[in-house]
């Protein structure tokens, strides 16, 4: 994905936004002139923000679907759009979205009828195997998660596609009466030399917590919260610590949706352990959650087990001492 321009007929609100990128050939996106949503979107294409949208089709205008704020051409200089016509954008806007939504969830309901995951982790050689216990997860974790391998996963890097081996992490859903409910997306952690990035997601496909323990039930317990889910899978796999919940976000600037789904579900104690260089950002989010805490590692979690030999215990020890923010 290119950055690019708006469209002319946008051109009042150019100098308002950042990452415009075209879309199709009668959309863009870019950061909302009026909220900002410099969050990191949701639909795979994670460096650019997708909540404020730019239509040229029919009346063009623009929509935040974070703040529902429109944009239409002349607003600034006061060109008036009438009250019904705004209600009839809104109405024409959401039921897009909702097309999105719908086609979202199609497309998960056909990932989980072909779980390739599974397929992936069955087929994994003992070589591959160790790669995961050489990161910290034993055997019996390994096949806890699913985790697997992929020979060839194709991913698009600047307008290129490349086919690299791939170690896949199932995110499962939550269980449902006990049962496996399938999957909400899957990582694709890349290996191999080429710069292209760590990790990928299913395209078209929200990315989401990934739970270490989906048969628990969210919000029980207190809950410690990483970047990425090796990291988490890791520090669980080191602890029997039963009373604790470890969950991960996908990067140190989640989406705000996924940030407000925690802060509504955790409320028992909110353990913000973000990457060492990450400290100011779980302050931040620790200020939004109810009992926030911010927790200050020395390395990468994961590192700090596997590489500097710190035990499970003595993390979740340094954890638990995190600075209360709220
Ligand atoms: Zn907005």
């Amino acid at each position: 994905m290119r950055e690019s321009i708006l469209p002319p007929i946008f051109g009042e609100y150019q100098n308002q936004v950042k990452f415009v990128v075209q879309r199709t050939d009668d959309e863009y996106s870019s950061t909302c002139p009026s909220c900002g949503d410099m969050g990191h979107n949701w639909d795979n294409q994670r460096d650019f923000p997708d909540r404020c949208r730019w239509f040229l089709k029919g009346n063009p205008c623009g929509w935040c679907r974070i703040c529902n704020n429109l944009f239409w051409p002349g607003k600034k200089e006061g060109a008036r759009i009438s009250r019904s016509q705004i209600q009839e954008w809104r109405v024409e806007l959401e039921r897009k979205q909702e097309q999105a939504i719908q086609k979202s969830l199609k497309s998960l309901k056909i990932l989980n009828d072909q779980h390739p995951w599974v397929l992936w982790h069955q087929q994994m050689t003992a070589e591959q195997a160790s790669y995961w216990s050489e990161e910290g997860i034993p055997r019996d974790w390994q096949n806890y998660w699913l985790l697997g391998y992929l020979a060839e996963k194709m991913v698009m890097h600047n307008g290129q596609s490349y086919r690299v081996p791939a170690y896949t992490i199932p995110n499962q859903a939550l269980y449902s009466e006990g049962h496996r409910n399938g999957v909400l997306n899957i990582h694709y952690r890349l290996v191999g030399d080429i710069d292209i990035g760590r990790y990928r997601y299913e395209k078209g496909l929200r990315q989401n917590i990934f739970y270490t323990r989906p048969d628990w039930t969210p919000g029980e317990r207190p809950v410690a919260i990483f970047e990425g889910a090796k990291k988490a899978m890791v520090v669980r796999a080191r602890t029997n610590n039963d009373r604790l919940d470890i969950i991960s976000i996908p990067s140190k600037t989640p989406p705000a949706s996924l940030l407000e789904e925690i802060s509504k579900t955790y409320r028992h104690g909110v353990y913000w352990c973000l990457d060492p260089d990450a400290y100011d950002n779980s302050r931040e989010f620790a200020s939004k959650c109810e009992h926030g805490r911010a927790v200050r590692l020395l390395y990468k979690a994961d590192d700090w087990i596997v590489k500097h030999g710190i035990t499970g215990g003595q993390l979740v020890d340094i954890i638990k001492k995190g600075e209360l923010i709220t």
